[in-house]
């Protein structure tokens, strides 16, 4: 085992990861900026660097500071956490050269996975089912125009490059087809430094479900069953639940060996996620993968009974898994809500500032992971997630009471949060059927509920 890791990130994830190091016995450094000073995970970890200023670009994103602070801390390890770093490629190079295990797949898997038409390429290759496509970058208008024909409208345009929900543009028709090419294309290049398209059908009202896996570096390959994340707004995750009302066992068994396959397919190591599209004919459809640990792991940890931090770690220092997947078991319903630091009546804006009253929920079957406490000020700078509130029950229903009173038991006063939204969300009858998919929450007002 390492006997220190150096953790790249911040908030609640940061202190994710600094509990799974104390509990395998690993000394964390924390990096922070100057907007961080009074976090939880600086004051958690055995150490703590600045890295510098508030802005990403000159401290969680400055891959030099940080991995001085690592050399000059004597760690053996870099954990990425998500978003940041977590998915590049050359961070992910310049750790392994100069002698620091990065915790995650090897620099040329992040790389293909990263490029989203390359991804698809290769789960083609694996047996993976993929959304009818390009299959490959667009190169022209001409190639697309072509492609249409065989497809069919509605499509989706996607930069190759992109992520968190940004850089996708629905087309309904040729006509439509030339201008949204250009604009998406220009979008692409502005948000992502990368211009390139690729095109797929587009999937009517279908539901996100997401596998997870993990993997060691001795080519055991085993999957956690899967998440369902389709309570999105504008393709962000709100709430994710494991497993699916949408699944049968039957299914969780057939779209768990496709993703261990494309996992083998990649030579993958350490945590992943593959993300499907399920249709209305019960069909799967590989998306992309996520080569990292994700927002939404702990349903995943509550039904599975099983630290996933701690394995990712575990595997990444060599480790084999230990288990196979005819030990993995699921028990029971997890659902989380991602509590953010937002307006909802306002068309979600981000509401930053201090935190002035807060009170955590408790009780049976109730996890909180977060970096906040009374009197922290949420910094400006970065995303608006505050806590993940996690509900698990013997079944969903029992897991939708107690996400229930525990949304109601969480206090947060000085800055508006998304709970009140939540609250109206879990009690609406879709919901609590179980009957959504990704285009739901877009559908409906929850303003007058
Ligand atoms: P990102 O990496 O930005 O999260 P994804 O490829 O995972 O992008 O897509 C995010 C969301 O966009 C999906 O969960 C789904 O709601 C929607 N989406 C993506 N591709 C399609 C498609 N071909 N048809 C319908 N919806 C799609």
């Amino acid at each position: 085992m390492f006997s220190k890791i150096l953790i790249a990130n911040r908030g609640e994830i940061a202190l994710r990861i600094i509990r799974a190091c104390k509990e395998l016995g690993v000394e964390t450094v924390a990096v922070h900026s100057e907007a961080d000073t009074d976090s939880l995970h600086v004051r958690f970890a055995d150490e703590a660097i600045c890295i510098g200023p508030a802005p990403g670009a000159q401290s969680y994103l400055n891959t030099v500071r940080i991995l001085t602070a690592a050399d000059i801390s004597g760690a053996e390890a870099i954990h990425p956490g998500y978003g940041f770093l977590a998915e590049n490629a050359e961070f992910a190079e310049m750790c392994t050269s100069n002698g620091m295990k990065f915790i995650g797949p090897q620099a040329e898997t992040i790389r293909m996975m990263g490029n989203k038409s390359k991804a698809k390429e290769l789960m083609i290759k694996a047996g993976v089912p993929v959304v009818p496509g390009s299959d490959g970058i667009l190169n022209s208008i001409d190639h697309g125009k072509a492609l249409l024909k065989d497809i069919g409208f509605p499509v989706i345009l996607k930069a190759v490059s992109g992520g968190g929900g940004r850089g996708m543009r629905i087309v309904n028709s040729m006509e439509e087809f030339v201008g949204s090419y250009q604009m998406a294309q220009a979008e692409a290049q502005g948000a992502f430094g990368d211009p390139n398209l690729y095109l797929e059908k587009y999937i009517q009202d279908p539901r996100h479900i997401e596998v997870q896996i993990m993997a060691d570096q001795k080519g055991n390959v085993v999957h956690f069953g899967e998440r369902e994340c389709s309570i999105q707004r504008r393709h962000q995750k709100l709430i994710e639940e494991a497993p699916s009302v949408a699944v049968t066992g039957e299914m969780r068994r057939h779209i768990g060996e496709i993703a261990v396959n494309g996992a083998l397919g990649v030579n993958y190591e350490g945590a992943g996620t593959i993300e499907f599209l399920l249709d209305k004919d019960g069909n799967f459809y590989f998306m992309e993968m996520n080569t990292r640990i994700q927002v939404e792991h702990p349903v995943t940890e509550m039904v599975y009974n099983r630290d996933l931090l701690k394995d990712q770690i575990r595997v990444a220092a060599g480790e084999v898994l230990g288990y196979k997947q005819k030990d993995i078991k699921l028990n029971g319903h997890a659902i989380e809500c991602r509590i953010n630091a937002e307006d909802w009546s306002r068309n979600f804006m981000p509401s930053p500032g201090d935190i002035t009253s807060f009170h955590l929920p408790g009780g049976p079957g109730i996890r909180v992971d977060s970096h906040a406490y009374q009197r922290y000020r949420i910094p400006p700078f970065y995303d608006s997630l505050v806590a993940k509130l996690i509900a698990y029950g013997k079944n969903r229903e029992e897991a939708i009471l107690r996400l229930s009173r525990a949304l109601d038991e969480f206090i947060i006063e000085g800055v508006k949060t998304t709970i009140p939204f939540h609250q109206k969300l879990i009690r609406r009858q879709e919901f609590i059927k179980g009957d959504f998919d990704t285009g739901f929450l877009d559908r409906i007002s929850l303003i007058n509920d």
